[in-house]
C-alpha cells in the first residue's frame, strides 16, 4: 500500500498485532475497526459476550443498549457482570468491563427502551447493529430501522440448548431481512432466557459467533453469514447451515409498495 497514513501508534501495534499478523487482515483491516461504531441492542447472555470482544477487538466506538439492572440471575451467563454490579444498569457495568479491557474504546450507554425515532437515529449513526436482544417485537423493529438506514444487521439468538446466527446487509442487493425470515405474526411466543432457561455456555458461543461476523463484516475479512443461517443445537453438538433467499414480496425490504 502507498500513501496510506499509518494512524495506529506502538502500542496499538503491539495491542493487535495478532490480527494485523493475519494474511488479509493487516493494519488496514484493524484500522477499519478502530474506525468503526458498533451499536448493540441488549448486554444480557448474548451482548456479553459480544461487547468483550469487540472491545477487544479494537473496534473503536460501542454504543451500548439496556434498559435493564443486573439481577443475581443473570450471572450463570452474562459474564461482563460481577457479584457487586447487581441492581446497577448492565450498561453501567458492561461499560466498565470494557474500559477494563480497552480504555480506549469509545461507549455510549443507552440506559433506557431504545425504540422509535430513537431507536431511527442511533441504527443511522453506526457502521453496524449487533441485535443481542431477547424478543420478537424488539427483533422486527431493529430489523426495520436497519433496512431504512442500509445498515449491515449481525442478528443472533439462543434460548434452552439452541442458537442461531445470522448477518443481514442492506447494502446488498441479494441479502434478505429478518422480516423475510420471519413472518411478524409468528412472534407471539416469548422467547426470553428467564421464560425458558439457557445453558450458560450456549450464549457465549452464540455471542462469540456474532461478535466474530461483527469483525469479519467491519475489517472486510474473509466471508460472512449474509444471508445464511447458522443453527446450534448444543443437545446433540450439531450445526446446521441453511441459505435464506431474499422475499421480493417482503414488507420491510420487499419491492412490493402495498405495504
Ligand atoms: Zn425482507
Amino acid at each position: 500500500m502507498t500513501n496510506r497514513i499509518n494512524i495506529m501508534n506502538d502500542e496499538q501495534l503491539l495491542q493487535y498485532s495478532r490480527h494485523i499478523m493475519l494474511d488479509g487482515f493487516d493494519v488496514e483491516g484493524q484500522q477499519r475497526l478502530l474506525d468503526a461504531k458498533v451499536l448493540i441492542v441488549g448486554l444480557g447472555g448474548l451482548g456479553c459476550p459480544i461487547a468483550l470482544y469487540l472491545a477487544s477487538a479494537g473496534v473503536g466506538e460501542l454504543w451500548l443498549a439496556d434498559f435493564d439492572d443486573v439481577d443475581l440471575s443473570n450471572l450463570q451467563r452474562q459474564i461482563a457482570h460481577s457479584r457487586t454490579d447487581i441492581g446497577r444498569p448492565k450498561v453501567a457495568s458492561a461499560a466498565e468491563a470494557i474500559a477494563a479491557i480497552n480504555p480506549d474504546t469509545r461507549i455510549q450507554c443507552i440506559n433506557e427502551k431504545l425504540t422509535g425515532q430513537f431507536l431511527t437515529d442511533a441504527v443511522s449513526s453506526v457502521d453496524l447493529v449487533v441485535d443481542a436482544s431477547d424478543n420478537f417485537k424488539t427483533r422486527f423493529e431493529i430489523n426495520k430501522a436497519c433496512v431504512q438506514a442500509q445498515t449491515p444487521l449481525v442478528s443472533g439468538a439462543a434460548i434452552r440448548s439452541e442458537g442461531q446466527v445470522i448477518v443481514f446487509n442492506p447494502q446488498d442487493d441479494n441479502s434478505p431481512c429478518y422480516r423475510c425470515l420471519y413472518d411478524e405474526g409468528a412472534g407471539d411466543e416469548n422467547l426470553s432466557c428467564s421464560d425458558n432457561g439457557v445453558l450458560s455456555p450456549l450464549v457465549g458461543i452464540i455471542g462469540s459467533l456474532q461478535a466474530l461476523e461483527t469483525v469479519k463484516l467491519l475489517s472486510q475479512f474473509g466471508q460472512t453469514l449474509t444471508g445464511k443461517l447458522m443453527i446450534f443445537d448444543a443437545k446433540i453438538m450439531e450445526w446446521r447451515k441453511l441459505a435464506v433467499a431474499r422475499n421480493p414480496q417482503c414488507p420491510v425490504c420487499g419491492n412490493s409498495t402495498d405495504s
